[in-house]
């Protein structure tokens, strides 16, 4: 349940103050999107003394946002060490899967590590629905207010200055507004901080949640209770697109989806309707046997980033910070996707820059840049950096198709017994090499590769 008590309701309407020539009700912080980094920003705030106050679009955190959705915990204990224990998380992952998908064949890569499966777990599966109105409430617990089904319309600027912002039906005013509204963040476009939406940096998710039973699940993974699978697949499955798809074992459900790029997507012709592409993959035997007996309880489709670094915008303004995929900070690391770590640590130094600001009461955007140099430090800009080449490597369209064709091609020849006599294992795979693998375009994506 969003907090909205009337303790709570006095509190913050006691704090409220009016605001300089504008005459409007005034907070200190308002934080715009009670997604990961919203709230984890607003976790962070939640002791200051300060009165911060979330707005949500949606009915209740968690009804808008999508994931795959897989979280890596190891980099977030130092940021948010307390949320764990009673978070309501899926499954920690103790196997990895990389599937290569040919036309009638795949190849798959199997990683089993005692690591994975020994406390306190790297890695777990999550559904946004669950886990962030489950944070939505612990917020409002430690007093923030989250305020559900208020979509803000606009900024409210003095000269430069962001001092707060528009709904429907009032104006709000604040020292400093959050921007953690998402992909498409229109705060940070407004604020002049970000350039307009580019395709060839976004992609399209879509993604179905397929109800099952835990025992036929861990049956199906061969896993043991609570134990939990992420599977990439890349190939045939996108046709030639760049993308692929994703499969993660939840407690009692899956979560299936495929990604595509809206650029390379738009230079197909004949066009082609992708939501078909998820119904076909399903189709696949590799995914069809998963999912056998299974009930489509959820289908969500959403924007997920694959610029990094180079659609990474000034992430601080005077009265203003990014945060999460508002701030552009998603990355694509080809075996794995990344977001939700970076948007609630994002939203955790967000959170300390605000209270370092409020100290100096200073919250033009000399103090604020402080942020800048917490996220230059922090594992988020060391890895967008160090992945900064993964856009090129994305658009090659060989990554999607001649690859993961040939590496299947190549394992059927060497494990298939046929009516002529079978030959030698090394002219086998050398044939192979050679016909997929051996020439100038793999040597020159080797070189690219290499930046990786
Ligand atoms: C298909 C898919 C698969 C992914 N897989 C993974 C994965 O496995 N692992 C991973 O780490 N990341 C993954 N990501 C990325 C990850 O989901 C995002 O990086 C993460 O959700 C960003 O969180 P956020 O809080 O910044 O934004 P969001 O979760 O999008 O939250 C933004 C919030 O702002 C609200 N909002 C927007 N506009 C307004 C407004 N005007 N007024 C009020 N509220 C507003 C929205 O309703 C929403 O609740 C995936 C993304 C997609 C789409």
């Amino acid at each position: 349940m969003v907090a909205n008590t009337e303790t709570q309701a006095k509190r913050c309407a006691l704090r409220y103050a009016r605001c300089g020539e504008f005459a409007m009700d005034k907070v200190d912080v308002i934080i715009v999107g009670g997604g990961l980094a919203g709230l984890s920003c607003a976790y962070e705030l939640a002791d200051s003394g300060m009165t911060v106050i979330v707005l949500e679009r949606g009915d209740f955190s968690g009804s808008k946002n999508v994931t795959g959705g897989r979280i890596y915990l190891s980099p977030l204990r130092n940021y948010l060490p307390d949320l764990w224990k009673e978070a309501p998380l899926e499954r920690h992952v103790t196997k990895e899967f990389i599937t290569l998908l040919g036309e009638t064949n795949s190849t798959t890569f199997e990683l089993y590590s005692d690591r994975s499966n020994q406390e306190p777990y790297p890695s777990y599966t999550l559904l946004r629905a669950k886990f962030d109105r489950w944070f939505a409430d612990l917020v409002s617990e430690k007093g923030v207010f989250v305020i559900p089904q208020k979509n803000v319309d606009d900024l409210i600027r003095e000269g430069e200055k962001v001092i707060g912002v528009k709904t429907e039906e009032e104006e709000i005013g604040a020292d400093c507004v959050v921007a953690a509204d998402g992909i498409l963040s229109f705060l940070a476009e407004k604020a002049g901080l970000r350039k307009p939406f580019q395709p060839q940096h976004f992609a399209l998710g879509f993604k179905e949640v397929i109800a099952l039973d835990p025992k036929t699940i861990e049956d199906r993974f061969r896993m043991g209770e609570k134990e939990g699978a992420a599977q990439l697949f890349a190939g045939t499955l996108t046709k030639g697109i760049m993308g692929g798809g994703f499969l993660y074992t939840n407690q009692e459900s899956l979560s299936l989806g495929i990604v595509v790029g809206i650029h390379s997507l738009n230079q197909r012709e004949p066009r082609e309707e992708i939501y078909k592409f998820l119904d076909e993959f399903k189709e696949r035997p590799e995914i069809k046997n998963l999912i056998k007996g299974g009930e489509v309880a959820e289908y969500s489709a959403h924007l997920i980033s694959e610029g990094g670094i180079h659609i990474k915008p000034r992430v601080y303004g005077d009265g203003i910070l990014l945060t999460g995929d508002a701030a552009g900070l998603g990355l694509n690391m080809l075996v794995t996707v990344r977001g939700m770590e970076y948007a609630m640590a994002s939203g955790v130094l967000a959170g300390r820059t605000i209270k370092m600001a409020k100290e100096k009461n200073n919250f033009s955007a000399s103090s604020l840049a402080y942020y800048e140099k917490l996220l230059n430090e922090s594992f988020i800009m060391k890895e967008m950096n160090n992945y900064q080449n993964t856009l090129s490597i994305l658009e090659n369209k060989r990554l999607f198709s001649k690859y993961p064709r040939g590496v299947s091609d190549l394992f059927e020849k060497v494990m298939r017994v046929d009516e002529n006599p079978k030959e030698g294992l090394y002219k086998t795979i050398s044939q192979e090499l050679k016909k997929n693998f051996f020439n100038w375009e793999t040597f020159k994506d080797w070189l690219q590769f290499r930046k990786v």
